[in-house]
C-alpha cells in the first residue's frame, strides 16, 4: 500500500527542509512528507559549503536574491542565536588589487546601500591592515554583517522542527518515478511508493531530473559547477583573521576564491569554479557517462562553452596547479605559500543553464499542475534559506490553494 500524504517534499538539502518546516508551521493539519535519497539529511550542497551567512552586497537590487538574502542573513542569525547553534557575525572585507577594481568596488558598495545594508565602510591600505593585518590591497570594501555558522548543523536543527511538528521525513528514499493520477501524484522509490496531492521538487542537483520524471518539459538543465577548496596549516592560520575576498568578476556568478575562517577556527581557501563530468562528483577524476551526456546534448552548453572557454581553461589550471591556485590567494595575502595548503574539501553547485547558454541569475521557481519545482537556488540559498521557505509555501498555498 502506498504511503499517502498530502505533500511531498523530495530532497533534503536545507531548502527543502526549510520548505517542510514552513509547512509544517503553517498548515500543521496536512500532512507533510520529505522524502531523501542519502541515508542522512545535507549531504550534498548544504554540507558542502563554505558556511557563510552572506550579508546580500553582491546581488542586483530588488532580485530575489538581494531581497532574501539581506532578510535572510539577519534571520539566520536570529535562528542560531536563539536554537543554540553556533555562529559569528564575524564581517568580511572585499580587497581590490588592481587598479581596474576600484570602480567595481564603489559599484559594490553602491549596490550594497541599494539592497539596505548601511554600515558598508571603503578603507584605505592602512584600515585594512588593521582588520586583517596580513591582507594588502589598493583599497577594500569592510562587511561587518557578513557572518559564519555550519549549514549542516543549521539543517539538523530544520529536521527537528519539522518532526516535532508532526512533519515526517524519509531517508534512503531515493525517488525514481513521479506519476500524475487522477488528483493523486504517484512517488515511487525502490523500496516504498508514496501519493500526494502535491509535491514539491527541492533535489538540487538533481531537480531538472525530477521535473523531467514528472513529464514537466524544462528549457533548463542543471550544471555542475565543482568548487574545491585548500586548508591553511594550523601554524599558519594566523594569516587570516575572518574572511578575505576578491572583487568578483561581474561576468561570473561565482565570488572568486577567497579566504574563509570556518565556524571551528580553521581556515580554508577556495572554492574554485570547475565545470564538473557529474553531478555529485567531489573528485576531479569523478566522471559519469549519463551526466557528462546530458551536458553534452543540452544546447545551451555549446553557447555557455563559445562564451566562457577561456576563463574554463583557467578554471580547470588553476584546478591541476597547486601553483596557479596559490598565485590567486598570494594577490590577497601574499605571504601565503604553497607548502601553507593542504588539499581541503569540495562542494558541487547545481547552477541552471538556459538553452541560450546563459546561467540563470536569480533563485527560481516554477509551478506546473500540482508540482512545484525549485529549479536554481545557487549560493546564497544557505543564507536564505528561511524567506526562500517562506516563499516557496506562500506559492504553493497559492497555486495548489492550501487551506489551514
Ligand atoms: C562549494 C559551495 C559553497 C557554497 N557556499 C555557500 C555559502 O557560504 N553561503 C551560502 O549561503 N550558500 C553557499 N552555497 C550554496 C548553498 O550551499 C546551496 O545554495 C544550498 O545548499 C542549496 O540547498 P538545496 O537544498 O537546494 O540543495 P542540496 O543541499 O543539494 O539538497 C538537495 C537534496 O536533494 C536530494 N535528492 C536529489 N535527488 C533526489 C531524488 N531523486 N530523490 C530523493 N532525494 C533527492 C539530494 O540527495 C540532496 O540532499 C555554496 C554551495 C557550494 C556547492
Amino acid at each position: 500500500m502506498p504511503v499517502r500524504s498530502d505533500i511531498i517534499i523530495i530532497g533534503g538539502g536545507i531548502v527543502g527542509l526549510s520548505t517542510a518546516m514552513e509547512l509544517v508551521r503553517r498548515f500543521p493539519r496536512l500532512h507533510t512528507q520529505l522524502l531523501e535519497k542519502e541515508d542522512a539529511l545535507a549531504r550534498h550542497q548544504t554540507g558542502h559549503n563554505s558556511g557563510v551567512i552572506h550579508s546580500g552586497i553582491y546581488y542586483k537590487p530588488g532580485s530575489m536574491k538581494a531581497r532574501m538574502c539581506v532578510s535572510g542573513a539577519a534571520e539566520m542569525l536570529e535562528f542560531c542565536r536563539t536554537q543554540g547553534l553556533p555562529h559569528e557575525r564575524c564581517g568580511k572585507v572585499i580587497v581590490a588589487t588592481h587598479q581596474e577594481e576600484l570602480p567595481r568596488l564603489t559599484g559594490l558598495l553602491e549596490r550594497g546601500e541599494a539592497n539596505g545594508l548601511s554600515d558598508l565602510k571603503i578603507l584605505s591600505q592602512e584600515e585594512l591592515r588593521e582588520i586583517e593585518p596580513h591582507c594588502t590591497g589598493l583599497q577594500a570594501l569592510h562587511v561587518p554583517s557578513t557572518g559564519i555558522t555550519d549549514y549542516a548543523l543549521v539543517s539538523g536543527k530544520y529536521a527537528e522542527l519539522i518532526t516535532q511538528g508532526g512533519g515526517q521525513i524519509r531517508t534512503k528514499a531515493k525517488v525514481n518515478g513521479v506519476v500524475r493520477g487522477n488528483g493523486e501524484i504517484v512517488i515511487e522509490t525502490a523500496r516504498e511508493s508514496f501519493t500526494a496531492k502535491f509535491v514539491i521538487n527541492c533535489a538540487g542537483l538533481h531537480s531538472d531530473r525530477i521535473s523531467s520524471l514528472a513529464g514537466d518539459n524544462t528549457e533548463l538543465q542543471i550544471v555542475p559547477f565543482r568548487g574545491e577548496y585548500y586548508d591553511l596549516i594550523p601554524e599558519r592560520q594566523n594569516l587570516v583573521r575572518n574572511l578575505i575576498y576578491p572583487v568578483p568578476d561581474p561576468r561570473f556568478p561565482f565570488l572568486g576564491v577567497h579566504f574563509t575562517r570556518r565556524i571551528g577556527g580553521t581556515v580554508d581557501a577556495g572554492p574554485n569554479a570547475v565545470l564538473a563530468w557529474k553531478r555529485e562528483g567531489y573528485k576531479k577524476t569523478d566522471f559519469s557517462l549519463r551526466d557528462t551526456l546530458a551536458e553534452l546534448i543540452f544546447p545551451g552548453f555549446w553557447r555557455m562553452a563559445r562564451r566562457n572557454w577561456r576563463s574554463g581553461i583557467g578554471e580547470l589550471y588553476r584546478s591541476f596547479s597547486k601553483r596557479a591556485f596559490v598565485t590567486s590567494l598570494q594577490r590577497l595575502v601574499p605571504e601565503i605559500k604553497e607548502g601553507d595548503l593542504v588539499p581541503g574539501g569540495s562542494g558541487v553547485r547545481a547552477q541552471a543553464l538556459q538553452k541560450d547558454g546563459s546561467l540563470v541569475d536569480d533563485f527560481q521557481f516554477t509551478c506546473t499542475k500540482n508540482i512545484l519545482h525549485v529549479f536554481n537556488v545557487p549560493s546564497p540559498a544557505a543564507t536564505a534559506s528561511l524567506p526562500i521557505g517562506r516563499a516557496i509555501v506562500k506559492m504553493a498555498e497559492e497555486k495548489f490553494n492550501l487551506s489551514s
